[in-house]
């Protein structure tokens, strides 16, 4: 008798412990799967209402704003509710547009973006420019964006910005950002002539370039590598005293703005010339990307680069860029701010 109560007792505590728990269980649960059933829309309603962000008059756009989880986004919807964005635009704007130019939007007056939703790299700051540039260039808006990021709406030299990390192996240097005085510090003298630098893994790179071109029956040399702000402003000097500055710059950098002085720039001459040969810069176009260089200026680049042609001046990238960059027929500018930024 004592044995069965004992069972009876027992079971009946199992069950009301198995009910109990399943109770605990389902209310735990319960938000997450009231969230799970939601669609994203109704979670940004549902997640606002609870924080000191919700405002009353905005409970309908709530519902209709796709739900995103950065910290910010209260905030910003906020904003932008009060611009007048409507919640379909809102929704585009997370969709297609980078969250910098977000943030760049809530000190602004309301402006339609509809144009540039297909446009990744354009920056809402320069939007006066791009239109500037399209009207007087007759462009494309895309275009207009690539030529205006690059700087290329205001003259070579001028608007130029100081580099901000210069020691990066995809550093961008032209007309428009320096170097200042920057050297690098893991120089290496090239095999074929110690008074030829280059940073360690572009001079490992370039050995391998020169040995592998042989086997192809190319001979190519270096004969000019790494050089120093000051070197680079007394050759400048000299080729403006010869051909004036006009000229000198479409051929010459000024100093803090060769590649040469990154350490990651070689130009390359046929043995036996002093120049390269057709077909000697023929294969360079065409293979120099596998040991991880580019052809920095190309044919046709002149009004991008600010350089004429230059087939013997080759940039260092590492074999993954280099590659990528050689796919896709860009000038490494446009490249860097389509992909790089
Ligand atoms: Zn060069």
């Amino acid at each position: 008798m004592k044995k069965k109560e004992f069972i009876f007792a027992c079971s009946i505590t199992l069950v009301f412990m198995s009910v109990f728990s399943y109770f605990i269980y389902q209310e735990n649960n319960n938000k997450k799967r009231i969230v799970n059933v939601m669609n994203e829309q109704e979670q940004t309603l549902f997640y606002i209402k609870d924080t000191k962000e919700f405002k009353e008059e905005y409970q309908n756009m709530y519902a209709q704003i796709l739900y995103h989880e950065e910290d910010s986004f209260f905030h910003e919807i906020n904003c932008l509710l009060h611009l007048n964005y409507t919640p379909q635009e809102i929704n585009n704007l997370y969709n297609y547009v980078h969250h910098e130019n977000i943030e760049k939007l809530l000190d602004n007056e309301k402006i339609d973006l509809e144009a540039y939703y297909e446009i990744p790299n354009f920056e809402v700051d320069k939007i006066p420019r791009y239109e500037q540039y399209q009207e007087k260039n007759k462009t494309s808006l895309q275009e207009a964006v690539l030529k205006v990021n690059i700087g290329l709406d205001h003259d070579f030299y001028t608007q130029i910005e100081e580099i901000e990390d210069k020691e990066d192996y995809q550093v961008l240097v032209n007309k428009y950002r320096t170097l200042k005085e920057y050297e690098p510090k893991d120089l290496k003298s090239l095999s074929y002539d110690a008074r030829y630098q280059l940073r360690e893994k572009a001079a490992d790179a370039f050995e391998e370039l020169v040995s592998f071109a042989k086997l192809e029956n190319v001979f190519i040399r270096p004969y000019s590598a790494y050089r120093s702000y000051s070197y680079q402003q007394s050759i400048y000097n000299t080729y403006i005293q010869k051909d004036g500055r006009i000229l000198a710059d479409t051929y010459s950098a000024r100093p803090g703005h060769s590649e040469h002085q990154t350490g990651l720039a070689v130009d390359v001459w046929s043995e036996g010339m002093n120049d390269i040969s057709e077909e000697d810069a023929l294969w360079l176009k065409e293979n120099a990307y596998k040991y991880g260089f580019i052809v920095r200026y190309p044919k046709e680049s002149e009004s991008i680069t600010g350089y004429i042609e230059e087939p013997w001046h080759l940039r260092y990238l590492g074999k993954d860029l280099a590659k990528k960059v050689w796919e896709s027929q860009l000038t490494y500018d446009e490249y860097y701010d389509l992909y790089l930024k």
